[in-house]
């Protein structure tokens, strides 16, 4: 399967009418293709609404981004995880993965499934599966829409400890085997130094990046001691600026 694509971030203002000050100003982003981009920062900066305007669920920006030479709003649509995804209660696993495309066939949602780890879960129901299982089918669902880039917006929140490095491990395999752009946006630099290539921390009003970390090593593979050694490089500047 072909690399994730390249995306190009050039936002020059983003505003919302409640607020007194724009979200984002001359906010500049590349994205390598192939690449796991970590979004770090404080609840508020603007996280959330940066990975909308990804997806092209919102345009109402000035600026442009451009996804392997393609405005996002017309490029394919991204595989997305939103902060607060839940899975649809009355449908099976099987069920969820179909009903955000028409096109994926029951043999292909299984065959998702099996590849999280929850092959035979097919014809379960959500509150059947445990709170890791769940996030395991909402990772599938997203690829199920793009295995090439992905979107995923707080994915490991409210798990217990155990489950988020169960949760995890899917992630990295999942995105290994398909060479997918990932932006994973996250308020934990733990998060960024286990699974990322590259660090951003947003912080202030305009959100502005005050740090742009290419982390070393492999992904998924950083020792302990190297792991803590990162969480404190990145955590260091945005505690220094809080909202
Ligand atoms: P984060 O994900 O980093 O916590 P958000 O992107 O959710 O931040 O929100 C950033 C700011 O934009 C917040 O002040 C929030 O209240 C505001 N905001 C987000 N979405 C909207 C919206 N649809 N309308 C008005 N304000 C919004
Ligand atoms: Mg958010």
């Amino acid at each position: 399967m072909a690399d994730g694509p390249q995306l190009n971030i050039d936002i020059v203002a983003k505003r919302f009418a409640v607020l007194p000050v724009p979200l984002m100003v001359d906010l500049h982003l590349e994205v390598a293709a192939a690449s796991v981009v970590a979004l770090v920062g404080p609840s508020g900066v603007g996280k959330s609404t940066l990975l909308r305007m990804i997806a092209g669920i919102d345009t109402d920006f000035a600026g442009t981004i451009v996804i392997d030479g393609v405005p996002a709003a017309t490029a394919p649509p991204a595989g997305f995880v939103f902060q607060d995804a839940r899975l649809l209660p009355w449908l099976t696993a099987e069920a969820n993965i179909r009903a955000v495309r028409e096109a994926t066939t029951p043999a292909e949602a299984r065959d998702l499934l099996g590849r999280v780890g929850l092959a035979g879960y097919e014809n379960a129901y959500p509150h059947e599966l445990s709170g890791g299982m769940q996030r395991r089918v909402a990772l599938a669902r997203a690829f199920s829409v793009n295995p090439r880039l992905l979107l995923l917006d707080e994915p490991f929140v409210s798990l217990d400890r155990h489950l988020v490095t169960e949760v995890q491990q899917v992630f990295l395999d999942l995105v290994r085997d398909t060479s997918a752009t990932v932006v994973l946006v996250t308020h934990l630099p733990e998060d960024a130094a286990r699974l990322a290539d590259r660090a951003i921390l947003l912080t202030g009003q305009p959100a502005r990046i005050i740090a742009d970390i290419v982390l070393p090593g492999l992904r998924g593979t950083r020792g302990a001691a190297e792991i803590s050694r990162l969480i404190d490089e990145i955590a260091l500047p945005s505690s220094e600026t809080a909202l």
